[in-house]
C-alpha cells in the first residue's frame, strides 16, 4: 500500500510541473529528472508583484556538482527594461531563464522578483507573473486554439485571434483542415518549429505578463517572418520588464543593457554602443555577424 501510495503523490507533483513545461517551457523530460526538489515552502505566500523588478544576486548553478555552469552572475532588470543576453551556444543563457521560471534553484545566490526571492513564494504566483517563449515549446495534444488560449483561459474568441494575427499565425490556422478546431502536438498535426514559436508567441501576447523572456523566441523563423515579428514582440514588452535571449545581434541593439556571457560568466555588460566602443568581445561579435550581412546581401545580389 506503501509503495503504492509514494509513486502516486510523486506523480502527482509530476503532473503540475509537466502541465507548467508543456504551457511554457523546454523539454518534460528535464523536468521528471528534478521535480521532486522544486517545492512550495511551508505557508509560502504568493509573490506580490509591482512593477517587475528582476534581480540575479551573485548566482552560480550547476547540474551536476563535477560542472559548474553558472557563477557569480550578477545583474538586474529594472521595471519595463529590456536586458538582452548574448554568447555562444551552451554559455548557460537559456540556464538563466530556467532559474528565473524556477525550473531549478540555484546553489549560490537568489533571484529576486519586487525584492522577494523568489524561493520562497507559491510557484504559481510566479509563474503566472512571467511569461515564456522558449528555444522548443511543447504543445499540447489538443486543438489549436486551446494551445493558444492555454495562457489565459479567461480569454475573449475576439483576444485569442488578435493574439493569433499579431504573432502571424492567423492565415496558417484558417488554412488548417479543421481551422481553429485541428488537433495539434505529438498525436495531431505536427507543426514546424517556426509554427511552434508562432504559437509560443502568441501566448505570451495573450497572457501579458509583467515580465517576459524571449529564448532565441525567433530562431526557427525566415528572416522576413522574423523581422515582421520582431515589430510585434517590442510592442508586447514595451513596458515589460523583458530578457531576451538573442541569436542575432541586430535584435539586441536597443536593449537598456547586453550581458555578454562565456562559459556561464557575464564577461561584458552595457548598452549597445558602449560595449562596441570597449573593442572587447561584442564588438568582435558585432564585427563578424555584420560582415556575415554583407556576404549574404553580395551572394543575394549576385
Ligand atoms: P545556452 O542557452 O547558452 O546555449 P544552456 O543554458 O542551455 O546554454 O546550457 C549551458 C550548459 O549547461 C550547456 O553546456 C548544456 O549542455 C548544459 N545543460 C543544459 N541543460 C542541462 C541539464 N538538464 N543537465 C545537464 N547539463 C545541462
Ligand atoms: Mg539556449
Amino acid at each position: 500500500m506503501l509503495q503504492l501510495f509514494i509513486p502516486l503523490g510523486f506523480l502527482g507533483i509530476v503532473y503540475r510541473q509537466i502541465k507548467y513545461a508543456l504551457a511554457d517551457m523546454d523539454l518534460v523530460f528535464k523536468l521528471l529528472e528534478r521535480a521532486p526538489e522544486i517545492t512550495d515552502a511551508p505557508a509560502a505566500p504568493p509573490l506580490v508583484l509591482h512593477k517587475g523588478a528582476v534581480r540575479f544576486e551573485q548566482v552560480g548553478f550547476h547540474y551536476q556538482p563535477e560542472r559548474v555552469i553558472l557563477q557569480a552572475v550578477d545583474f538586474r532588470i529594472d521595471p519595463g527594461e529590456k536586458v538582452a543576453v548574448v554568447g555562444h551556444s551552451g554559455a548557460g543563457k537559456s540556464t538563466l531563464a530556467r532559474l528565473l521560471f524556477r525550473f531549478y534553484d540555484p546553489q549560490q545566490g537568489r533571484i529576486l522578483i519586487d525584492d522577494q526571492d523568489i524561493r520562497g513564494v507559491l510557484q504559481d504566483s510566479l509563474r503566472a507573473a512571467i511569461g515564456v517563449v522558449p528555444q522548443d515549446t511543447v504543445l499540447f495534444n489538443d486543438s489549436i486554439r486551446y494551445n493558444i488560449a492555454y495562457g489565459r483561459t479567461d480569454a475573449t474568441e475576439d483576444e485569442v485571434r488578435r493574439a493569433a494575427e499579431l504573432a502571424h499565425i492567423a492565415d496558417f490556422i484558417a488554412r488548417l483542415p479543421d481551422g481553429w478546431d485541428t488537433v495539434v502536438g505529438e498525436r495531431g498535426l505536427k507543426l514546424s518549429g517556426g509554427e511552434k514559436q508562432r504559437v509560443a508567441i502568441a501566448r505570451a501576447i495573450l497572457k501579458r505578463p509583467r515580465i517576459l523572456i524571449f529564448d532565441e523566441a525567433t530562431s526557427s523563423l525566415d528572416s522576413r517572418t522574423e523581422q515582421a515579428i520582431q515589430q510585434t514582440l517590442a510592442e508586447v514588452s514595451e513596458d515589460h520588464t523583458t530578457l531576451v535571449i538573442a541569436h542575432r545581434l541586430s535584435t539586441v541593439v536597443d536593449a537598456d543593457r547586453i550581458l555578454v556571457m562565456d562559459q556561464g560568466r557575464v564577461i561584458e555588460q552595457g548598452a549597445h554602443r558602449s560595449l562596441l566602443s570597449q573593442g572587447g568581445t561584442y564588438a568582435a561579435m558585432w564585427e563578424l555577424q555584420q560582415r556575415e550581412r554583407e556576404a549574404d546581401r553580395q551572394e543575394a545580389a549576385s
